[in-house]
């Protein structure tokens, strides 16, 4: 038996096999060889391979999902297949006389290239299926095959370097049962995923994860950041034990799923859920909410080709809003940039990203989108009750620009017909430091304020969210992240405006009766942590007692 150490990031306990995840594939390199004949060998010995384990997914996945979902991996077959395509290879291989893996990236980047041209859009997107069977390739060249997520067994940890935000929206519940990594933080987007859907994760375990074969029975706990390899019968039994203990209490906390959200002195807090696709809603649902205090819009896009349209927005929208049957739904427009890299996004590299063109700034450079979306939302606005709010807010000015847009989109359905509710919430987030210290101006412009404790926290302490080796400074309970959340919240209070909090500072219950004695009114948080937050909120005393303002 050992223990391996890194950082809880979501909690839960999960009891299962080791998956290791693929590395990220690296562009090959170069190689001259005096034997090309050899190499094109290897590469047709890859193929073969290719052909056996796209086989295999295909008669998985045809049991599994259908015929429809298992085409993908006959096209990937045919490819294999395609003249010119195996031609190309052996070609580059002989007449440049080099690696096998160097030649099927070249010959990749050519297809990829000759494709992008391409007016047809179903053609132009078989770009990705170029990559996946290339990608394919040289693994199997370089004998590193991928675990198949698709053949997972029913008790998979994930093992591995990273893990991306998409990798954990994908995950099969059913199978995965927890994912542990190298890298990451708390607050990297892959994690706050992995929250919202419950799925425990252990992140930055720096020493011992590389060892981990294929196979071996771990226990991973989220909470404390532990993973125990080999467990012992008697470790074992008292994990099980917890396992159980953690659920029964979520049974009983959920019978309070219907009681009003009061504080033990009386006052009435919203609580609500974070959301970042259609399955969160019911989860929120399912687990009691007084709304939704963050819908992240950029999730819910994240793997188009294209900026997402008005009609698909607007479809999105107006069924979260029915769903959600007059409980208030925040909208955040899209927070994109920095680790939210959507496959549409084309921007150029920045030396430091996070503080590069984001959330807001990154929406005033694309006007014609940002437009798009905020007709989606005016126009889903009459389904029900609707807030909006902006993200990385830094300046007076980017809210007068956002909101310049609200009115020209206004204007704009007014002339073509259009109906939209005269009652939407504007707001914006408060997560620069900026943003915190001029709230006093921001409360006039705007009807309520959400603080954003993941960013603010970085910002103010000049600490990397998505770093692991500053994690011993990055916390949303440090005085000065405090201090900007009471002077946000005095600002609201002295305009008349509400004040939420929608970072994941939010889900620790115990920060809670400290973040409501600062002021804030609304605590949005993962559906998963709904019902131990609600249990927080009603033992927490929102006024006086030991109170946190004097401590500041
Ligand atoms: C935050 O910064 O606290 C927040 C809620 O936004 P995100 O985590 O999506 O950046
Ligand atoms: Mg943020």
């Amino acid at each position: 038996m050992k223990i391996l150490r890194g950082i809880g990031a979501s909690k839960g306990i999960a009891i299962g096999r080791v998956v290791r995840m693929a590395p990220p594939p690296q562009t090959p390199v170069c190689i001259p060889v005096t034997d090309p004949q050899r190499e094109v060998e290897r590469f047709f010995g890859a193929r073969q391979k290719a052909f056996a384990a796209l086989e295999e997914l295909y008669q998985h996945a045809r049991g599994a999902m259908g015929e429809n979902e298992a085409m993908i991996f006959k096209i990937h077959t045919a490819m294999l297949e395609d003249p010119d395509y195996i031609r190309e290879i052996v070609q580059y291989i002989t007449e440049q006389r080099v690696n096998a893996e160097y030649a099927v990236y070249q010959v990749e980047c050519a297809f990829e290239k000759a494709f992008a041209d391409i007016e047809d859009e179903y053609l132009r997107e078989r770009i990705a299926d170029i990559h996946d069977v290339s990608d394919r390739l040289i693994r199997g060249l370089r004998c590193q095959d991928a675990p198949e997520l698709t053949l997972l067994g029913p008790d998979a940890i994930l093992i591995g370097e990273n893990i991306m935000p998409s990798d954990v929206m994908l995950l099969d519940k059913s199978k995965v049962k927890a994912f542990a990594t190298q890298k990451g933080s708390v607050t990297s987007h892959a994690c706050i995923l992995a929250r919202t859907r419950g799925v425990p994760a252990v992140v930055g375990v720096a020493q011992g994860l590389e060892e981990l074969a294929n196979g071996q029975l771990i226990v991973l706990d989220g909470e404390t950041g532990q993973i125990v390899v080999e467990p012992s019968p008697d470790v074992l039994s008292g994990y099980r034990e917890r396992q159980q203990a953690n659920q029964r209490r979520r049974e009983e906390l959920q019978k309070l799923k219907d009681k009003e959200n009061k504080t033990a002195d009386g006052k009435r807090i919203q609580v609500c859920a974070n959301i970042g696709a259609m399955a969160d809603v019911e989860e929120a649902l399912t687990n009691g909410c007084d709304g939704i205090g963050l819908l992240r819009t950029e999730y819910f896009y994240m793997e188009e080709k294209h900026w997402p349209t008005e009609e698909q927005q607007f479809l999105d929208y107006k069924a979260i809003l029915l769903r959600m049957q007059g409980r208030q739904v925040v909208v955040r427009t899209y927070d994109l940039g920095s680790d939210k890299q959507a496959a549409f996004l084309s921007q150029e590299k920045e030396a430091n990203p996070s503080l590069g063109s984001r959330g807001l700034r990154l929406c005033l450079r694309n006007k014609g989108p940002f437009l798009a979306q905020l007709r989606a939302l005016l126009r889903a606005s009459v389904y029900g009750r609707l807030a909006v709010m902006f993200p990385m807010v830094t300046c007076t000015w980017e809210v007068e620009q956002a909101m310049a847009l609200v009115t020209q989109a206004k204007e704009q359905l007014a002339r073509e017909g259009l109906a939209y509710a005269t009652d939407i919430q504007w707001g914006i987030m408060i997560e620069t430091p900026a943003a915190a210290l001029i709230s006093s101006q921001l409360a006039q412009m705007v009807d309520f304020f959400s603080v954003g404790t993941n960013d603010l926290t970085q910002y103010t302490l000049a600490a990397d969210r998505m770093n692991e080796s500053v994690a011993n400074i990055y916390s949303a309970a440090h005085p000065a992240v405090l201090q900007l959340i009471a002077m946000a919240a005095q600002s609201a209070r002295q305009a008349g405006k509400w004040i939420g909090l929608c970072g994941d500072a939010a889900a620790e219950e115990t920060l809670v009766e400290s973040l409501l004695q600062l002021g804030i009114e609304e605590i949005s948080v993962p559906p998963y942590s709904l019902p131990e937050i609600r249990d927080a909120v009603r033992k927490a005393v929102a006024e006086g007692g030991g109170n946190v303002k004097t401590a500041l």
